[in-house]
């Protein structure tokens, strides 16, 4: 359905003439939906943290405590509030990203992608993820051209997904298509895996598969690592079986020959 706008721009009385212009308006009123809904589902979302921590602030104001209940709803406080900054923070990458979409474009280097990849890794390596974390190069070093920021924030969005959906090794592949001039990152793991339906609606904003509340995250992770792929002149593919485990596929251009 489009949406057309009509404007009087000029009337002349003495000659009944009028100057009207019709405007096709049809893709803003499409935007500004779709920043009304995503601003609604973004306060909807902070809604819940933000009841919790009221409520368990309230308690401690106004109830005596034994100490140990006392550490426990502090406990819980401070967890919602991580929680509420996790979604801030993705809420401001959204807007950043989707305001340099439609900027100029953006500046590219080359960067040996598997020190990209071990910085990545090193950063989520904490004690118990380290043993999980496998890196297997390609026979040849591989540059790509990219944006360091871009390609790490896609990077920790796959690595860090794979160790939470899932209990054994992640393993991250370097392989390179020099036919087509690109490079793929697969990023593996053997965790809850996913069906079709789900992978149909992965990479929309706040789409979230966590029956059991056992995980934290805002599902907007896929959405940024899909848009700054894209952004990259790349793009993300899954694969994926329930109960077996998921592949997400990196692919970005390799740096040229000069
Ligand atoms: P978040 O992890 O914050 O919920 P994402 O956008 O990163 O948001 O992921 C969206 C959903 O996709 C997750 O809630 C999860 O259900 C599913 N998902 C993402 N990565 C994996 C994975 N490696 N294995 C299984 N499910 C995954």
């Amino acid at each position: 359905e489009r949406v057309i706008e009509l404007r009087r721009i000029q009337q002349d009385s003495r000659s009944a003439a009028m100057l009207l212009v019709l405007r096709d308006v049809t893709a803003e009123t499409q935007l500004h939906q779709m920043q009304r809904e995503f601003l609604a589902t973004a306060a909807h979302e902070m809604r819940t943290p933000m009841t919790s921590i009221r409520g368990f602030a309230g308690l401690l104001l106004t109830e005596a405590v034994a100490p140990d209940v006392q550490r426990e709803l502090i406990g819980r406080i401070h967890h919602q509030s991580l929680r509420l900054s996790q979604l801030l923070n993705d809420l401001l990458d959204v807007s950043r990203i989707e305001a340099q979409g439609q900027g100029g474009p953006l500046v590219l280097q080359d960067l040996a992608l598997e020190s990209e990849v071990q910085d990545v890794l090193r950063t989520l390596a904490t004690p118990e993820a380290a043993d999980r974390l496998q890196l297997r190069p390609a026979p040849r070093p591989l540059v790509v051209r990219s944006h360091r920021a871009k390609l790490t924030q896609i990077l920790l969005n796959l690595v860090s997904n794979a160790l939470k959906y899932s209990r054994d090794r992640v393993t991250v592949t370097l392989t390179f298509d020099p036919a087509e001039g690109c490079a793929h990152i697969a990023v593996r793991d053997q965790g809850v895996g996913l069906s079709q339906a789900m992978m149909s609606r992965l990479f929309t904003k706040f789409y979230r598969v966590d029956p059991d509340g056992a995980t934290q995250g805002t599902g907007l992770g896929l959405y940024i690592a899909r848009t700054l792929a894209e952004q990259l002149g790349g793009r993300i593919e899954v694969c994926s079986e329930l109960g077996v485990g998921s592949t997400f596929t990196l692919t970005l251009p390799l740096a040229g020959p000069g």
